[in-house]
């Protein structure tokens, strides 16, 4: 097969057609069987579920190019199990999890040309989601849905080595208690466009959310899942039913107890305490862990031991740990790594 003619290493995170979308859609109660399709484009009535109530939800993994040449994608069943769940979530019909994953095979195989290689640092990046899809004027969920799963080539998250960024504690919330931050809804991300507009309009590159009941717990940030490590070695992680549950934080949590001999931890955690962590780090699929160098809370500033300019240690141990399972060069725990040719 021959890949397309593209600079993958100079290439950055936006959208770029590929040649094949899956679509399927779901009316009289059941999903038909769902095709491979190459218009990128969807025609909807003015007043469709999505366009007026934001029925929709998604979401976001990666498929690349393994040392020895195999195309594969990191525990797809997760993400299926996880769109289940945000569905239920919004009065939409689950799309069954075997069959996302194999959707998600499919769009893949059909588009292995955009696949980046090994090496380039580059992903192709998928997006399955899925929405109300006929006319809903009065408030009720819709009668007919679509499900879809698109991919574009992304270039490497950082740029030339990953710099710790500077995040600052939001006044806004994210999530109501006993929302929706829990699922993968669109909605989250509409609400979190001002206060990250607003966060980078004042030097920020990131919002940190506190618990909206009380805003003295650490929650999240707007799009991934947040680690500490203790002084003596310890991973310690927000534990609240209002965070998205991060495929990547939960790798990383078994791969810190089963690979690096750490302890772990999930529990609650206030922002009083921050002060006293050796190490920040933000996780999901995009960057895997970011590293987070200061946390800056109402003009107080709190700034890890590892500085500006690197990764701290056990960070960096975590990051090259994983993404080594991820690329095949570290054995992988059983069913962590789907692959798709
Ligand atoms: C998607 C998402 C994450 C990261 O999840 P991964 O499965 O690791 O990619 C974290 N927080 C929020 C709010 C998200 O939407």
């Amino acid at each position: 097969m021959e890949k397309k003619n593209i600079d993958w290493s100079n290439i950055g995170f936006g959208y770029m057609p590929t040649d094949y979308r899956y679509v399927s859609m779901y009316q009289n109660g059941s999903w038909d069987e769902g095709v491979l399709t190459s218009d990128p484009n969807i025609t909807l009535n003015e007043c469709a579920c999505v366009l007026q109530y934001a029925q929709t939800c998604f979401e976001g993994l990666k498929a690349y190019t393994t040392e020895d040449g195999h195309i594969v994608t990191f525990r797809p069943d997760l993400n299926g199990e996880r769109m289940e769940n945000s569905a239920k979530g919004l009065e939409m019909p689950p799309f069954p999890k075997e069959r996302f994953v194999d959707a998600i095979t499919k769009v893949v195989e059909a588009n292995a040309a955009f696949v980046p290689p090994y090496g380039s640092g580059a992903t192709l990046y998928i997006r399955p989601y899925m929405f109300g899809y006929d006319s809903i004027i009065g408030v009720k969920p819709a009668n007919i849905y679509q499900f879809r799963v698109f991919c574009t080539p992304v270039g490497p998250y950082f740029k030339g080595g990953a710099k710790p960024i500077t995040i600052r504690v939001s006044d806004f919330d994210r999530a109501a208690p006993h929302g929706t931050g829990h699922i993968k809804a669109g909605l989250n991300y509409a609400m979190s466009l001002h206060a990250i507009v607003d966060a980078h309009k004042n030097g920020f590159d990131e919002n940190i959310y506190l618990d909206p009941q009380t805003r003295t717990k650490i929650e999240e940030t707007g799009g991934a899942n947040v680690i500490f490590i203790t002084k003596d070695g310890k991973l310690v992680t927000p534990k609240s039913n209002s965070i998205l549950p991060s495929i990547t934080r939960r790798s990383i949590l078994q791969v810190a107890r089963d690979y690096l001999g750490m302890e772990t931890e999930e529990r609650e955690i206030y922002l009083d305490e921050v002060k006293d962590f050796a190490e920040c780090g933000l996780c999901g699929t995009a960057a895997v862990i970011s590293p987070v160098g200061k946390i800056v809370d109402h003009g107080k500033e709190i700034c890890f031991p590892a500085g500006m300019e690197k990764m701290g240690p056990v960070t960096q141990k975590l990051y090259e740990t994983l993404t080594g399972i991820q690329m095949g060069h570290i054995k992988a725990p059983e069913g962590w790594i789907h692959v798709i040719k």
